[in-house]
């Protein structure tokens, strides 16, 4: 049992200020976790504050004294990474091997980034007689989501700390666990008092608290699309910048010439990881419509592949996070099958054997059109729908006709062929054959957001661009 009843504030560990508790969950046993605090609007106040303060100082140290800070973060860091990983485990039910690899690897690579990015990074130019300067934005909130708790933290924080801004974060409610240890790192890092604050709580309550707030600049943001919209109208009034990462319903059109049986299981196997509760996840897999029956057989063949249990365990997926989250994925599966598609692995129900825990089987739909609800909406588990195309230009189409547009792959021999579907792809971050990198922009397009994280595109979320025109006399 855990009990995280103290919140992060001006580099101390202090009592919220009025005392609310709620009971964690853990998703694979349904059994009581621990116990964390829930902040409210006072201790929302108090850290923005000691941020403000912090701001001062913060932002007028030099690209070395910040990288001093960061290399100190990563001796702290990769001493935790054990137990931030079990945390994750515990709390959002991530698979033992795959917290301990992609989960805290992501952390690694986006501070290792961040230092990478800061020690080359323009922050001023000379453009004829005008100087261009950029300036930490200011004071940052910043709110993440739970399904790659420590990823979204540190995608956030480590760019906004190398910009010069100070921060306040407020986790999700469902990982407050790796969350806590987090901010531990970041003390025994001896982050400057007040550069860093965490707050655990209710998005409704700490969440609106630091959207509204007038003394906050702005807003980072990594969620739902339905707490995006209500984070914009909060932050509103106070004309706050807000950088929005959502969801998607993202595509993977394997082409005719793709190295096809495998493609498919590649693309069935990566769907199940995380439980499918990856915002990226390529959902929907396009085929041509004449080979259905083969991607049909290599799917079945690759999720009954996919072992599903106890976390701590060798599994290759744990439970989703929440009952929530199980009800919601369960009512998308009666949906599927009520909407017509070809069940072609798992089902509703837990996977057999298993009677406790939010455990999902492994769910794959084929002949799905994508009109049906689950083409159109994210269900955020460990679903696949698979559609068919006639030819490239309606594949490029149906990736397109989404209200979302966050990610995609294309996987095919040709690479020029590839890259040409690529380009026509409307979403931000299109893998052609799974490519993979650290310094590209993560976002989306249309409902999937209007921001850009990861690597240099990172830092210009947290910075204000100045003019000073006659800066060089004429
Ligand atoms: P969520 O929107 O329920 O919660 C995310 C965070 O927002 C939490 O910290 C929550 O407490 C807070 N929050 C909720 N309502 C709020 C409000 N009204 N005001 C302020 N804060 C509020 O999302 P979730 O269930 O934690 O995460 C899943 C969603 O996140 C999925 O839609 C997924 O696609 C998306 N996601 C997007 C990305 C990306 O980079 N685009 C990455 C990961 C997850």
């Amino acid at each position: 049992m855990r009990e995280y009843l103290k919140f992060y504030i001006d580099g101390q560990w202090v009592d919220p200020v009025e005392f609310k508790t709620v009971e964690t969950i853990n998703p694979a046993t349904e059994q009581v976790s621990g116990k964390i605090a829930l902040g409210s609007t006072a201790d929302v106040d108090k850290a923005v504050k000691a941020a403000r303060k912090a701001f001062a100082t913060w932002s007028r140290t030099t690209r070395e004294q910040r990288l001093e800070v960061m290399q100190r973060i990563l001796v702290q860091y990769q001493a935790r990474s054990a137990e931030i990983a079990e945390a994750i485990t515990e709390e959002m039910g991530a698979p033992a091997s795959l917290a301990g690899s992609f989960h805290i690897g992501l952390g690694l690579g986006h501070l290792n980034t961040a230092m990478e990015v800061l020690k080359n990074f323009q922050f001023e130019e000379q453009r004829g007689a005008t100087r261009i300067v950029k300036e930490p934005i200011g004071v940052c909130g910043m709110i993440a989501p739970w399904n790659w708790p420590i990823n979204q933290i540190t995608v956030k924080v480590f760019p906004a700390l190398a910009a010069g801004c100070t921060m306040v974060l407020k986790p999700s409610q469902e990982s407050h666990f790796s969350a806590q240890i987090f901010a531990e790192v970041m003390d025994a890092a001896q982050v400057p008092a007040g550069v860093f604050n965490m707050i655990q709580g209710k998005g409704s309550v700490v969440g609106a608290a630091m959207s509204r707030h007038p003394d906050i600049d702005m807003i980072s943001f990594t969620g739902s699309n339905p707490a995006g919209v209500e984070i914009s109208k909060d932050a509103a009034a106070t004309v706050k910048r807000v950088c929005l990462e959502l969801g998607g319903k993202s595509a993977n059109i394997v082409l005719d010439d793709a190295a096809f049986a495998e493609n498919v299981r590649k693309g069935v196997t990566g769907m199940m990881v995380n439980s499918g509760q990856t915002c990226s996840a390529t959902s929907r897999m396009l085929v041509p419509k004449a080979r259905m029956s083969e991607a049909i057989a290599a799917a079945r063949e690759a999720a009954a592949a996919v072992t599903v249990g106890d976390p701590k365990g060798n599994v290759a997926m744990g439970p989703v996070v929440s009952k929530a989250q199980f009800n919601s994925i369960q009512e998308y599966i009666h949906k599927g099958v009520d909407e017509g598609a070809t069940l072609v692995a798992g089902g509703v129900g837990r996977p057999e054997g298993l009677s406790k825990g939010f455990f999902v089987k492994p769910t794959v739909f084929a002949n799905v059109s994508n009109s049906m609800v689950i083409a159109r909406e994210e269900i955020f588990g460990p679903v696949l729908v698979i559609i068919g195309y006639g030819n490239v230009d309606e594949a490029v189409q149906i990736a397109n006709d989404s209200e979302f547009g966050l990610a995609g792959n294309v996987a095919g021999a040709d690479l020029d062929k590839a890259r040409a579907v690529a380009r026509q792809i409307r979403a931000g971050w299109i893998s052609i054959n799974d490519g993979f990198d650290f310094h590209a922009a993560f976002g989306g397009y249309k409902k999937s957001g209007n921001g850009r994280e990861w690597g240099e595109f990172g830092f210009h979320e947290y910075l204000e661009v100045k003019s000073l025109l006659g800066y060089v006399p004429g």
